[in-house]
């Protein structure tokens, strides 16, 4: 009850305070690392900007929209148009708005590459490292595109655009101890600032602003990947642990984006002992035909390879399709083996290690069974809610 009367003031409050209306909705921030840049750099924002040290919040300098500034980091310290920066010594700089609230409506340059939000420059030896402090939904723009063709059909887009914002929230702190959230590359997700945003992956991010997928009142790690090949995989068959929300699940159609690979014997024998497992010449393969959506003892139940055995001249091998796949470079774990005289072939489908939402999948689902984005959500990530987080 009373917890009822609390929430029923704050929104009355809410309601009644002007502020409300003319302040931006609150949202997250996050500390992007965009790698190191040369010890000159030329800045410059789309507004008025000031550039602050971080660790006073002194303003050093302020520039009018779209005005050039060409700062240099040198032993004697920071230079502005090859004038000392007074008051700025080795500090850590940030080029920013004089107005946080305005912080989304920002777009910082730095010779020539421009990022939404503010850039935070801090002196390394040698070189500068950049930091990108942005609101959530201006990076996801910078996102989404990269992780998936804006031109899809838009509920994939959309799709995406919530596993982007749920995964970034969720890995929010991973870099923490290096000084930001998230890097700008693959490891976290890839993100490419104003360079790579498309309208249409703009929209999806608007259209589903501040949507997360929780599970008990968690972040759920929204894993994706390219294709599945037919089903995606249950967490435990890749990770060892089960996740309520990374169930296997079925797609429209199976045995997708196909791919091979071929191996000679040689080669391959040199791999497994380089690994300690020195078996003599290779004279036969122990694996199941795919079964996709039927488990069996050596592969999953979306018919991934649980694990290979190599019988050779001098003794037996086996190796999991993990590190069969990270040993030969392979697109996904569903595959097939055979041998033909001296030369291995491999068969497979689908990439990517197949835990969570499966891109070509979400948009097979939005193509021909018409799914919309929650639908597709609902599929990829089993019982995950869908929440508004703001
Ligand atoms: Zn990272």
């Amino acid at each position: 009850m009373k917890k009822h009367f609390i929430v029923l003031c704050s929104l009355f409050c809410l309601l009644l305070s002007p502020a409300a209306f003319v302040e931006a909705a609150w949202q997250p921030e996050l500390l992007v690392s965009l790698g190191t840049a040369g010890t000159t750099l030329r800045l410059s924002g789309n507004v008025p900007v000031v550039l602050k040290r971080l660790d006073n919040k002194k303003v050093v300098w302020q520039g009018k929209a779209k005005e050039f500034a060409t700062l240099t980091f040198t032993d004697k310290g920071w230079e502005l148009n090859g004038r000392k920066l007074k008051k700025a010594d080795a500090a850590a700089l940030e080029l920013t708005v004089e107005d946080e609230r305005n912080l989304s409506k920002l777009v910082s340059t730095y010779d020539n590459k421009s990022y939404r939000g503010a850039l935070r420059l801090l002196p390394r030896k040698g070189s500068l490292q950049l930091i990108n402090r942005v609101t959530a939904e201006e990076y996801l723009q910078g996102v989404v595109p990269e992780e998936m063709p804006a031109e899809w059909n838009p509920e994939a887009v959309k799709a995406q655009a919530v596993a982007a914002r749920t995964y970034a929230l969720r890995q929010r702190k991973r870099h923490a101890k290096e000084g930001f959230d998230v890097c700008a590359t693959t490891h976290c997700q890839q993100y490419g600032g104003v360079a790579v945003e498309r309208a249409a992956a703009s929209r999806a991010v608007k259209e589903t602003s501040g949507e997360v997928l929780e599970s008990h009142g968690a972040l759920v790690d929204a894993l994706f990947h390219t294709d599945s090949g037919g089903m995606t995989e249950n967490s435990e068959d890749v990770w060892g642990s089960r996740i309520d929300c990374l169930r296997a699940a079925k797609e429209v159609r199976t045995e997708t984006y196909p791919w091979e690979k071929n191996i000679t014997v040689e080669k391959f024998s040199e791999l497994l002992a380089k690994r300690g497992k020195n078996i003599g010449t290779l004279k036969k393969i122990e694996l199941s035909p795919i079964k996709i959506g039927k488990a069996s003892k050596d592969r999953t139940v979306s018919g991934r390879v649980k694990q290979v055995t190599f019988v050779g001249k001098n003794g037996k091998a086996s190796i999991t399709g993990n590190d069969l796949r990270s040993m030969l470079g392979l697109k996904s774990t569903l595959f097939g083996m055979t041998m033909n005289r001296n030369v291995l072939f491999i068969k497979g489908y689908g990439w990517g290690h197949g835990l969570g939402m499966s891109q070509h999948g979400a948009k097979a689902y939005a193509d021909s069974e018409h799914y919309d984005y929650k639908q597709i959500l609902q599929h990829y990530y089993r019982g995950a809610e869908l929440k508004k987080l703001y």
